[in-house]
């Protein structure tokens, strides 16, 4: 059950209405929203230490009692990890019968699943609808959504937020980009959901064939890079908003708003925290969901790294925002060159020419030196020399301090081609991979 504080606010305030609930969102003053949060979570902490196996066991081993858990912090080191999702059966977990389980791979291996009722997933819909009403979404607008389906949650609440706004909505999977561009004029669709490369694949098919009045693009933040987004912009003459989120957050829990400076987050139905902040408040987001109670997560840590922006919005939104995510905690790798994160070489690598999009990069150990190997898959009979020079010129201009590690002998560079198709694929194929050790 959701707090009472927050049942009196949704039920006298808000009601069923998304125009409301966008507003609640815009003006409700952050002291307010911290009391609610703070409530929520010690009923949260309450519920899942009465009904949640392995929370209750984790309280036992810590020696603390639920009723005096008040703040996060409290909990001391009591986390969920997504390595606990996997290593425990969902009863553990589990707190009442679930009417809907989804499911995230990581880089390989068994996937998690997470469960929902009903009621849960239309929650999620209604927050993801307001935050699209925020955004300009109407009823008179024909939203299509490319978000994979399978076991995946996002077109689901896309779905759902849909359903509240009022709005069309075709939640179609992910077809072909092509497949979707024969029927944008058919269906007069004018808000397109999709994937980062999904859209700029769809635009390409666009800038050459022609486009249709397009009022908004949201894509799942997961890998947009600033090119990327600047060209989907440029050629449907549309903003492009990205959305933040997970299957274990039950979809979005953030959302940019028209200033596109960070996400907006969702601070009704999750508490956020920063674990271990460096001088910059970069850190691993860790999450508790304040309204789920049939798998209700508590300090889940995301393994994102990012930072609360603590400025207020020029938008005027009141709800506190996240950083762009600088990285996968699990996927940096500390070596010569300094702390990397995939982003890097995803900024770096679109911009190369004459390369397929499966490109890998590898730390390695060669004697006592660290080795960063790119590798990639050479399309276009381009000449390998030149794609290396291209590599070697953006990182000294895109990353000096990267490159100053270089030239003073902190790690060797090194370059191997392969024939199309020769490296790993697919939505999470690793691009940055530590095999010092290995
Ligand atoms: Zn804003």
């Amino acid at each position: 059950m959701l707090s009472q504080m927050r049942q009196f606010v949704e039920r006298t305030v808000i009601g069923d209405s998304v125009p409301r609930l966008a507003r609640a969102g815009k003006s409700a003053p952050p002291a307010l929203i911290r009391r609610m949060q703070e409530d929520a979570f010690r009923h949260t902490v309450r519920y899942a230490a009465r009904h949640q196996k392995f929370f209750a066991r984790k309280l036992k081993e810590a020696g603390i009692a639920a009723e005096v858990v008040r703040r996060p912090e409290d909990l001391g080191d009591i986390f969920t990890t997504p390595e606990d999702l996997l290593s425990h059966p969902p009863e553990d977990f589990l707190c009442r019968e679930p009417q809907a389980v989804f499911e995230t791979t990581g880089t390989g291996g068994e996937p998690k699943r997470v469960y929902f009722d009903h009621q849960e997933l239309e929650l999620a819909g209604r927050y993801e609808a307001a935050a699209l009403w925020e955004n300009g979404v109407r009823p008179e607008d024909r939203v299509v959504c490319a978000f994979d389906a399978g076991y995946w949650i996002s077109s689901w609440v896309t779905f759902f937020a849909c359903r509240a706004i009022g709005a069309f909505c075709s939640a179609v999977g992910k077809p072909a980009p092509r497949e979707v561009y024969s029927r944008l004029g058919l269906y007069r669709y004018n808000v397109i959901v999709a994937d980062p490369t999904w859209l700029v694949s769809l635009s390409e098919i666009a800038e050459k064939e022609g486009t249709v009045p397009v009022k908004l693009i949201l894509a799942a933040g997961d890998r947009m890079t600033a090119a990327y987004r600047r060209y989907i912009q440029d050629v449907w003459k549309a903003p492009v908003i990205l959305g933040y989120g997970s299957t274990e957050m039950g979809g979005g829990s953030g959302m940019e708003c028209r200033e596109r400076q960070g996400y907006h987050l969702d601070e009704f139905n999750f508490l956020f925290e920063i674990l271990e902040p460096d001088a910059e408040g970069y850190g691993e987001l860790v999450v508790t969901t304040l309204a789920r109670r049939v798998m209700p997560l508590v300090r889940y840590r995301v393994r994102d790294v990012a930072r609360f922006i603590p400025e207020p919005c020029a938008c005027g939104v009141t709800l506190r925002r996240l950083s762009p995510i600088k990285g996968r905690r699990d996927e940096m790798v500390v070596m010569g060159a300094g702390n990397l994160h995939p982003a890097i070489f995803e900024n770096l690598m679109h911009e190369v020419e004459g390369i397929s999009p499966n490109w890998q990069v590898a730390v390695r150990q060669d004697g006592l030196h660290d080795v960063l190997e790119f590798r990639m898959e050479l399309t276009d009979g381009i000449e390998a020399s030149r794609v290396e020079q291209a590599v070697r010129q953006k990182i000294e201009s895109r990353y000096p301090e990267m490159w100053a590690n270089h030239t003073c002998g902190m790690y060797r560079l090194a370059f191997r081609f392969h024939r199309p198709g020769a490296l790993p694929q697919g939505r999470k194929a690793k691009r940055l991979v530590d095999e010092r050790g290995a």
